[in-house]
């Protein structure tokens, strides 16, 4: 599993290249996009298609290689295989076959972006590519409103407006992003905000629209609910809608198997939250 660039032709490691140079056969996704960096490189091993979707026949050709004991590179189009990238089922299928499998680490664009958000980077999570369809993105984005740990997304550029609109609704304004684009290139920028700030920052600006993007987002920082808390307060949200606090406390608590004293108090401070 060999890495390569994002962007920046220099950041392949020498030991990258020496290993395309001497294994018999390199994997690849799109072996026309290969062939340039191969070619710059001078590397003549003969690449051959590989996506997952195509793992069946594709594989096979991959293995009838191993068989014949052959050592075969999988690279992507860019960065680490595997991370949003083809090679899933090609690692898992060669790990089933007692195959070797040995990773040569390089390039991400999730964790160079990491590196220049200046966001909490002791615990993080990778999301890839948020759903192209809203009502997709959004459900997606309810399920992480109370992630503590920073977020990385990966964003199409024609949906990169959306999608910050859409974190900005679920997360809220002042949560702390990082939109980093084009790393490692000559338009590289890494623009640092809270939500709103950096939408403003990509609507007053073309180019932030443009090119290869990630998205680095805060964990959230407040309360922490258990499930039975969360649990709670939807059904007093519900309950509270058409009825008087103390029976939607007690018909709450009959129904979550909550305290009705805690209940109570909790049905008075969202009523109060809500005027
Ligand atoms: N395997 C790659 C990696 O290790 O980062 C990711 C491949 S994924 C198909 C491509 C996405 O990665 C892009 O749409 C973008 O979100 C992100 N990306 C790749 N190169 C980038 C770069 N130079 N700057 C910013 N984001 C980049």
């Amino acid at each position: 599993m060999v890495a390569t660039p994002i962007g920046n032709r220099g950041d392949i490691s020498a030991r990258a290249v020496s290993v395309l140079q001497s294994v018999d056969l390199i994997a690849a996704e799109d072996t026309r996009h290969s062939a340039r960096l191969m070619s710059h490189f001078q590397i003549t091993t003969p690449l051959v298609a590989y996506h997952d979707h195509g793992h069946e026949a594709q594989g096979e050709r991959i293995f009838a290689a191993l068989d014949e004991g052959q050592d075969v590179a999988l690279i992507s189009d860019a960065g680490t295989p595997l991370v949003s990238d083809p090679g899933f089922r090609l690692v898992r299928s060669a790990r089933e076959r007692a195959y070797k499998v040995i990773p040569l680490p390089g390039a991400c664009a999730a964790i160079t972006a990491l590196s220049a958000a200046g966001l909490p980077s002791d615990r993080f999570c990778f999301e890839g590519f948020l759903p192209a369809k809203q009502s997709q993105r959004r459900k997606t984005l309810d399920l992480l409103v109370k992630e503590t740990r920073t977020m990385i997304f990966y964003e199409a550029p024609h949906r990169i407006i959306a999608a910050v609109e859409d974190l900005l609704e679920v997360f809220g304004a002042e949560r702390e992003a990082t939109l980093a684009r084009e790393l490692t290139k000559t338009y590289e920028t890494v623009l640092n905000g809270n939500l709103s700030e950096l939408l403003a920052q990509i609507k007053n600006d073309i180019n932030q629209q443009k090119g290869e993007m990630v998205v680095v987002v805060r964990g959230f920082d407040g309360e922490v609910q258990s499930a039975q808390e969360h649990e709670e307060e939807r059904v007093l949200k519900l309950l509270l809608a058409d009825l008087p606090v103390k029976q939607a406390a007690s018909l709450a608590a009959k129904i979550c198997g909550g305290q009705r004293n805690s209940l109570y108090k909790k049905a008075l401070d969202l009523k109060q939250t809500e005027k």
